[in-house]
């Protein structure tokens, strides 16, 4: 049930920072990519696990800011939890040292993914800036194609509204 998100323009937001860590979601990011651009959702035996349409995205955007002038880095982690909003503390202390050096975090990935990186970097002068914008779920019929491509058929967005609550914990 990957979330459909759509980049945003935050050059304004990016416009005085001379250096920008893209962190990225592996989740639901390369899902919209790969359905916005109609593009294959994984060929295995070309990119591995990874979403070539989405990929492009992440270069693109490192173009564009190193253009400009700005010195950027990309973090991701796959090991143990891919998703961000649930990612473990040792990810999350990963980040906060991969982060060091870095005026912002641009975060390609869903609100929840901001909560995470904006909770880790808190006590940094690093700030975070939502990179994606929630547009609804995918719903798609994910087809296996010979050899090793994987497709995501006949996608369509279900709309959802953004609501935030808390949740009793299990540590707690
Ligand atoms: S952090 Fe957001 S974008 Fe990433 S897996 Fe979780 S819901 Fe999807």
């Amino acid at each position: 049930m990957p979330l459909h998100l759509e980049p945003l323009n935050v050059s304004d937001q990016l416009q005085i920072c001379e250096s920008v860590l893209i962190v990225s979601c592996p989740v639901c990011p390369p899902v919209s990519l790969a359905t916005d651009r109609a593009a294959p959702f994984k060929n295995l035996l070309k990119n591995g696990i990874k979403t070539a349409a989405y990929e492009d995205f992440i270069c693109e955007t490192r173009e564009a800011l190193e253009q400009s002038g700005v010195r950027t880095g990309v973090f991701t982690s796959y090991m143990p939890c891919a998703a961000m909003c649930i990612w473990t503390q040792g990810q999350r202390n990963r980040l906060l040292k991969r982060a060091k050096g870095f005026e912002a975090a641009l975060v390609m990935g869903c609100e929840s993914a901001r909560c995470t990186v904006q909770e880790v970097l808190k006590d940094t002068g690093c700030k975070t800036v939502l990179g994606m914008g929630l547009i609804g779920i995918t719903n798609a019929t994910l087809k296996f194609r010979f050899p090793s491509t994987i497709t995501l058929e006949d996608p369509v967005r279900v709309t959802a509204n953004e609501k935030v609550a808390n949740l009793p914990s299990a540590g707690a």
